[in-house]
């Protein structure tokens, strides 16, 4: 399935058993979502950086 970048409008795969908490990554900008909700219709993403971690250098 795919959903939409909230940031670029691009497509963003998604395989088909994804789960709440999984991490996609953007093709087209980069950015990088947390699936925060799943629906027969779609999921819903919001940005894995408002999770808060620090994974800095
Ligand atoms: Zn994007």
């Amino acid at each position: 399935m795919k959903t939409k970048c909230l940031e670029c409008d691009g497509d963003i795969e998604l395989p088909e058993d994804a789960i709440v908490g999984e991490i996609v990554t953007c093709p087209d900008c980069g950015l990088d979502y947390e699936v925060s909700k799943v629906t027969p219709k779609g999921v819903s993403l919001k940005k894995a950086e408002e999770i808060g971690e620090d994974w800095g250098e």
